[in-house]
């Protein structure tokens, strides 16, 4: 597209821009379980007038809007809460996990330094099944990023024995997931707290999914391990506002165990022709409106809201457990939160992936071992149904081999 050397009129613009969605995927209609978190129309219109009331205002200058000072500490007190953060224990909001990720392992790094550790050359272990924004922050800072494999024996969790024999003097950080991507498995966060109790290294949960899931799913009774600041070990934890938050997008927080440990993350700096800045995290420009959004969101829900809201997507889970069981995948691990991921015996993952993206499907897929992928939200028990009958359909048409012919090339990359 060139510039229009004359701008448009607003409403022709706007049916344009409108336009511009009708190729993708149908979410509103539940056929994407990645991506989009949805929860309805009434929370989406919260987040929309949330995020608007306060969109041209900038989280950069607190003294000129300490409304969205307030609201952000606000925001960090009610996830320290429900996190067990202990007295005294902070953080801040940044623009996602990758961000939330990013600044964990500058705090950890520069901790370490201070501490007289891994001056040269430092190193992050972590599970096979840990995010991958763990190395693309190793890329940009340098850290070496050592992925240890799971444990074999089904449960798909970190092997905490082999984590830490991978552990050496120049290692600043062990990661625990709660739960993790690729298969929605917490790891055991107690033991990997015991093993960098012994190596005296900084623990951190990656909550980013899990975070604003995991709490209200315990509330409900479902068994869910010691995860969180619960456990004296952990330092600091990233939890996704933006994922199982509801928040809108641009919301992510990263949460440390004490003040002390907070103070390696903040940048500070008065050495150029400007007035000196002091940033909490990787952003200059804060945008105001993820910040009210995911304030107006958690105030509206409170905690029944979400406790309601993952109740159902934990419900939507169990029956998408029995339906995909009754056509004869496994279940990868025991998942107990909102992710889950099946194999099939028999045939290629991929393949009915393939089928399943023909039919509109675009959900995501594990690839260790080859696997479909659900992250499931609140909206999915309307559509859950229809999934498993094209499923089923899917599965049938791969066992009857036709897929060979008529085999599209899918790309299961998020890209
Ligand atoms: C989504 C996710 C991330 C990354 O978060 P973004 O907001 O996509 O940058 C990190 N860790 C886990 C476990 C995640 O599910």
């Amino acid at each position: 597209m060139k510039m229009p050397s004359r701008g448009r009129q607003w409403d022709d613009v706007k049916a344009d821009l409108l336009g511009r969605g009708s190729d993708d995927v149908n979410w509103r209609e539940g056929k994407t379980a990645v991506y989009v978190f949805n929860a309805g129309e009434e929370i989406a219109k919260i987040q929309k007038e949330a995020y608007t009331a306060y969109m041209s205002e900038n989280g950069l200058g607190p003294v000129a809007f300490p409304s969205l000072a307030k609201m952000e500490s606000d925001v960090i007190s009610m996830a320290l809460e429900l996190l067990h953060g202990p007295e005294g224990s902070t953080g801040a909001m940044t623009s996602g996990g990758t961000d939330s990720i990013t600044m964990a392992m500058k705090t950890a790094r520069d901790y370490a330094r201070a501490n007289g550790h891994a001056i040269d050359s430092a190193n992050i272990v972590l599970p096979q099944s840990a995010h991958l924004a763990f190395d693309k922050a190793g890329q940009l800072m340098d850290i070496e990023v050592r992925r240890i494999a799971l444990k074999t024996d089904g449960s798909y969790e970190a092997d905490v024995d082999a984590m830490e024999a991978a552990c050496d003097p120049n290692t600043i950080m062990m990661v625990g997931s709660a739960p993790n991507f690729p298969h929605g498995i917490i790891d055991p966060i107690e033991d990997l707290a015991l093993a960098s109790e012994r190596k005296n290294i900084w623990l951190h949960v990656d909550a980013c999914v899990g975070g604003y899931f995991a709490p209200f799913a315990r509330m409900n009774g479902v068994p869910v391990p010691p995860f969180d600041f619960e456990v004296p070990a952990v330092r600091s934890m990233s939890a996704d506002l933006h994922k199982y938050g509801y928040a809108a997008k641009g919301a992510s927080t990263i949460l440390f165990r004490s003040q002390e440990l907070y103070d390696h993350m903040p940048f500070d700096f008065a050495c150029w022709s400007g007035a000196p800045m002091k940033t909490p995290t990787l952003a200059g420009t804060r945008p105001g409106g993820a910040i009210s959004a995911a304030w107006a969101i958690m105030n509206y829900l409170g905690v029944d809201g979400y406790c309601r809201l993952q109740g159902e997507v934990c419900a939507t889970r169990e029956r998408v457990e029995q339906g995909v069981k009754a056509l004869g995948f496994e279940i990868l691990g025991n998942p107990v939160l909102g992710l889950i991921a099946f194999r099939h015996p028999e045939h290629n993952a991929f393949a009915i992936y393939g089928e399943m993206y023909r039919k509109g499907w675009i959900t995501s897929a594990t690839k260790e071992p080859p696997s479909l992928h659900l992250m499931l939200s609140p909206q999915h028990s309307k559509f859950i149904d229809a999934y498993l009958e094209d499923l089923a359909e899917s599965v049938q048409s791969i066992a009857e081999g036709e897929t060979e012919k008529a085999a599209p090339k899918v790309d299961v990359r998020y890209s």
